[in-house]
């Protein structure tokens, strides 16, 4: 997944070989500063991260090993934002979740590999097909609806997203469903029309918790455009699709670093079950290699 960025960052351990080697050290970090570069992490985050490693190395005892403690250290530290991991239910059903992020960032795969997953859980799903954008989308959901076998509610002879967003939530309310994700509009880039369609739906359902889904192969798009939907519209998790082609593995330090919203998943794969919760320890074993 992160060869590029995991054999750079060996790299940089390896040219620390005699203890408290205050030269090497210098090259270790140069040789960091650079895996971190190329790995497209943003650069205030790639800064903050050098110092406390270098900081908390020396603080140590400069070796082999107290580096990538330090290292590890760091990189846990930065990707355990606070805030929510995996899913969270509401007290009071159904959990109501907006799934937002630009069209092609994989939202709508995304809508039902997170059905299937709390399907799996034995929880009771309906998905809503609010993305009206984008010729196939309906269509799509539909499919997907049908292959992990969960309800889903659409409305082919309505045009306002916001009153399907609306009957939606009536119905699993009525219905006593466990959990209502909407699936909503995508745009190539951001727009007014985007932003202000998805602050009605927002307004009309009121959400327990709104999602962006982030696509990693856009790097430092990803994280830019994660921010302006965290101001525009305010967001409370991402998930990073794609993340199985990110060789460059930088997306997730940067998005939680800068966004500071917690990531609450990863997609893996394109098929229905390639969704995981983002466990920050795991990513770091996986930079590190
Ligand atoms: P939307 O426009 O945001 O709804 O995007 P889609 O859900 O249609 O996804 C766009 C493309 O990305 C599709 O071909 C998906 O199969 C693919 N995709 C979505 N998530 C992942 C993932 O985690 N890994 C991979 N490899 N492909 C993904």
């Amino acid at each position: 997944m992160f060869d590029s960025i995991t054999g750079s960052i060996r790299n940089s351990i390896n040219k620390i070989r005699h203890k408290d080697d205050a030269a090497a050290l210098k090259k270790a970090i140069t040789e960091l500063k650079k895996s971190l570069l190329k790995a497209d992490v943003h650069h205030k985050t790639s800064k903050e991260l050098i110092t406390e490693v270098e900081l908390e190395t020396k603080r140590n005892g400069i070796g082999q090993d107290s580096f990538v403690n330090a290292l590890k250290q760091e990189l846990n530290k930065i990707l355990s934002t606070e805030g929510n991991q995996g899913f969270v239910f509401s007290n009071t059903p159904p959990t109501t979740i907006l799934m937002t992020g630009l069209q092609g960032s994989g939202k709508t795969t995304t809508t039902g590999k997170l059905a299937s997953y709390l399907k799996t859980r034995k929880k009771k799903v309906l998905v809503a097909a609010c993305d009206l954008q984008r010729l196939a989308a309906v269509e799509q959901l539909k499919q997907i609806a049908q292959q992990v076998e969960v309800d889903i509610y659409f409305d082919d002879n309505e045009k306002n997203p916001v009153v399907i967003a609306k009957n939606a939530q009536e119905k699993a309310k009525k219905e006593l469903y466990d959990v209502l994700l909407i699936d909503t509009a995508g745009r190539l880039a951001i727009d007014e029309e985007l932003m202000n369609q998805l602050a009605d739906v927002k307004s009309a359902v009121n959400p327990d918790e709104i999602f962006y889904v982030a696509d990693s192969l856009t790097g430092h798009d990803a994280t830019k455009t994660a921010i302006t939907f965290k101001e525009k519209i305010g967001i409370d998790g991402v998930v990073l699709s794609k993340y199985d082609g990110d060789t460059k593995g930088g997306v997730a330090l940067s998005i939680a670093h800068q966004v500071g919203v917690p990531l609450r998943f990863i997609g893996t794969g394109e098929k229905m079950p390639d969704l995981e919760v983002f466990i920050p320890d795991r990513i770091v074993s996986r930079l590190l290699g």
